[in-house]
């Protein structure tokens, strides 16, 4: 059994590095692949140490893109062990981006005498730092009552604070895998939120044609039909199965790492050899 979708405290999981390699061990997992929200840092630091181990390490990643006006998260799977310089630069400078876009914002709440700081922002959202954070502590604050109103009234689109935000394109975010000789992976198809069929059908056969090499077919959201479901139409289109729990640590109490939400996920080694192909 293997885990192709986790996080650690790099992103937004409880984990330490070595925890996750601890607990991975500790399910019984012969691979893991720790895939944290733009960023590389957990899976770097945990490598040593699960070589150490003899757990079986996959480099990965998730990015959030943009198609078609909605976020989609896409999975990166590097077989290699490394994307290599030029990816990491780009995910660098994607970091930089975003940060900049907060330090305007906690700017622009600044002086509208509303006190929220980069600092505060960064403390509580790490690598994923943005809009949710700022509603957080606006919250905590006694700013706002709701995460809500902080949206409607500071940082939704129309909100007195808002800046807009450039989020890669699904295809660029496609593109720069595939450049680092990594394995675009569609995540969670299920919460791509498509209720119609044939819309759903339609939508992920569009994506894939921008290159996607697989779609997580097991995943902690799925039940079994969902699981049949889109092993079904990733046969069809010829995309690599693959699956995860989607653990996030003690964020996320019910995700198991290994097994998801009461033993939904099992992943077969087979879909980590099939990555590596
Ligand atoms: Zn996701
Ligand atoms: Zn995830």
């Amino acid at each position: 059994m293997v885990d192709l979708h986790s996080h650690t405290d790099a992103s937004d999981g409880t984990d330490s590095p070595e925890q996750i390699v601890d607990n991975a061990l500790a399910a019984g997992l012969h691979a893991l692949a720790i895939t944290d929200h733009d960023t590389l840092a957990g899976h770097d630091a945990a490598l040593p140490y699960a070589k150490e181990l003899g757990l079986d390490l996959l480099c990965g990643i998730e990015l959030s893109t943009k198609f078609k006006n909605k976020t989609v998260h896409l999975l990166g799977y590097f077989p290699s062990g490394d994307p290599g310089p030029a990816f990491r630069e780009w995910l660098t400078s994607l970091q930089a981006k975003r940060r900049d876009r907060n330090i305007r914002l906690a700017a622009r709440l600044q002086s509208m005498n509303v006190d929220v700081t980069i600092e505060e922002v960064e403390a509580v959202g790490r690598s994923m730092a943005g809009r949710p954070h700022f509603a957080r502590i606006l919250v905590q604050k006694g700013y706002v009552a709701t995460s809500q109103e902080a949206f409607d009234r500071y940082i939704a689109e129309n909100g007195a604070a808002f800046f807009e935000r450039d989020e890669v394109p699904l295809e660029e975010g496609i593109a720069r895998m595939r450049a680092a000789s990594g394995k675009p992976v569609l995540a969670h198809p299920v919460r791509l939120g498509k209720r119609v069929e044939m819309e759903e059908r339609a939508w992920i056969t569009e994506a894939a044609a921008l290159g996607l090499a697989g779609m997580e077919v097991q995943h902690s959201d799925h039940n079994a039909a969902a699981a049949a479901k889109y092993g079904a139409l990733a046969a069809t289109l010829g995309l690599l199965p693959t699956g995860g729990s989607d653990y996030h640590g003690t964020f996320k109490p019910n995700i198991r790492l290994g097994s998801g939400i009461n033993g939904n996920v099992r992943v077969p080694l087979a879909w980590l050899e099939g990555l590596r192909r």
